[in-house]
């Protein structure tokens, strides 16, 4: 059980792996990632503790991660292959229940 996760270490090493996401299904897109972080993270008494983790758990542990920093693995691809796919899950989701609407942000003005 990871709460709170953080990543304190990254492996200079990286590799590419295909990556989908069950928030935006049916797309898949390549990333590049490294293969090994160190997560600190509190267990479930409140301790804090850290883990290494290797190959397709490291991978698994960043994408998860991301989400919680509002980060899709889209945001890791090139603009233009994101806009790609972006419109082929579009194209595919129109008229489909819970098809999301595009919108244009307003400023948020003072805080
Ligand atoms: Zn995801």
């Amino acid at each position: 059980m990871l709460i709170n996760p953080v990543i304190v270490e990254r492996s200079a090493e990286t590799e590419i792996g295909e990556e989908g996401c069950l928030s935006i299904p049916e797309i898949f897109g390549d990333v590049e990632r490294p293969m090994r972080v160190v997560v600190e993270a509190l267990d479930r008494d409140g301790q804090t503790y850290r883990a290494e983790v290797g190959g397709y758990k490291a991978r698994a542990v960043q994408h998860e991660i991301d989400h919680l920093d509002g980060v899709l693995f889209l945001d890791h691809l090139s603009a233009v292959k994101r806009s790609l796919l972006v419109a082929k899950w579009k194209k595919a989701r129109k008229g489909k229940k819970g098809y999301i609407k595009d919108v244009t942000p307003e400023p948020a003005g003072e805080l």
